[in-house]
């Protein structure tokens, strides 16, 4: 594997960045820590022969308790423990992507816009040829759903579904104006694993706004991967709530690793608000997460066990909002 040529530009604002990107519209991707983006590179995954790097940019660093800056490292919110503690989904997330050495380089916007996966994409050229290449990179159709012209490869960021449980949203800029949206409508509900996000051709993730009503609220995240070292997911499941005892106030669950984007199940938690969550009443609850979840089988452990482990995952989550638990 190697590193073909390319044109490495180096902003220093925001302006310039996304003038630099409507330049190269369709020829350029943002570099920010390169963990995700170099590798794939290498392996020849969607070329493109200019880089934006974004780490002269200042705006795009900094964290308090109200924003975190898009070119914040994972290793820095990692030591920052009145953060961790503000927003608990957040802390057990980056505790465990990848290793310590990728959490030194990679950063938050790098790590909510990660590549989708499927061991058919993420391989070397040599590989890719010999079976054909697929839909995602050089070829014409998938080898995992062969029926469909559509791309099943499967978010496998741990932060999204984390700040996802706690309402956070992103800023945008692009050349002809900014925007912030929620975090879960930066994930394109009509897409799938190749158009996957709904950001604009050139548009620059800036940040990531945490919202005061969630700050302090329990929550957790939990991971399912098969070498706790530093596998991506192949199940995350976040959630944030307020318990009464055992009447639901709040509630956010977020599952990731599973599916083309991490999703949040508000119609089934809202109706839980209000309710005494019994044993009974939470089981349910998770199976219909679990019914409303399909993984296919293009990661390393089968769909159905994956599948089986969203119920189990769930349900696992939202026992330690109960207050009085380790959350
Ligand atoms: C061995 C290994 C294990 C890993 N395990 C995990 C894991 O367990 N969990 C996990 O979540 N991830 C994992 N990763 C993936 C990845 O390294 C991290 O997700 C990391 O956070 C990516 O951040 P980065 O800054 O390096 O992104 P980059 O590689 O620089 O960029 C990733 C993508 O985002 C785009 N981009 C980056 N920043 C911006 C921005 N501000 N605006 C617009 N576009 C932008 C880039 O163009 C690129 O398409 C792993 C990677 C490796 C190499
Ligand atoms: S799901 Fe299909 S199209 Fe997408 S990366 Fe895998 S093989 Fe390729």
């Amino acid at each position: 594997m190697h590193l073909d040529p390319f044109e490495l530009h180096r902003p220093s604002s925001v302006d310039e960045a996304v003038d630099l990107a409507r330049r190269f519209e369709g020829r350029c991707d943002y570099l920010a820590g390169g963990t995700d983006l170099l590798p794939n590179y290498k392996m020849h995954l969607n070329l493109r022969p200019h880089l934006i790097a974004l780490q002269d940019v200042p705006e795009l660093s900094g964290r308090s308790l109200d924003r975190l800056g898009a070119m914040e490292r994972l290793a820095d919110l990692e030591g920052d423990r009145p953060l961790l503690a503000a927003y608990p989904p957040l802390g057990d997330a980056v505790a465990e992507i990848a290793t310590p050495l990728v959490r030194a380089s990679g950063t938050v916007g790098g790590n909510l816009l990660v590549e989708t996966r499927c061991f058919f994409f993420n391989q070397s050229h040599f590989w890719r040829e010999s079976l054909g290449y697929c839909l995602k990179a050089d070829g014409d159709r998938c080898h995992v759903v062969p029926q469909k012209q559509k791309c099943y490869a499967t978010f496998s960021g741990d932060l999204a579904p984390a700040l996802m449980a706690v309402d956070a949203e992103v800023e945008l800029a692009h050349s002809d104006g900014r925007r912030h949206l929620p975090l879960g409508a930066l994930y394109d509900a009509a897409g799938d694993g190749i158009r996957r996000l709904t950001m604009r051709p050139g548009e620059l993730l800036t940040g990531v706004r945490l919202p005061a009503a969630t700050r302090g609220q329990r929550g957790t995240y939990l991971k399912l991967r098969v070498r706790p070292s530093f596998d991506f997911p192949e199940l995350g499941v976040a959630a944030s709530g307020v318990l009464d005892g055992e009447r639901v106030v709040r509630l956010r669950v977020a599952i990731g690793g599973a599916e083309m984007r991490p999703v949040r199940h508000d119609a089934l938690t809202d109706a839980l608000v209000g309710e005494r969550l019994s044993d009974d009443r939470l089981r349910a609850f998770a199976e219909a997460v679990q019914q409303a979840t399909r993984p296919v089988h293009n990661t390393f452990l089968l769909p159905d066990y994956r599948r089986r482990m969203v119920s189990v995952f769930v349900r696992r989550a939202v026992e330690r909002l109960r207050p009085g638990t380790a959350g």
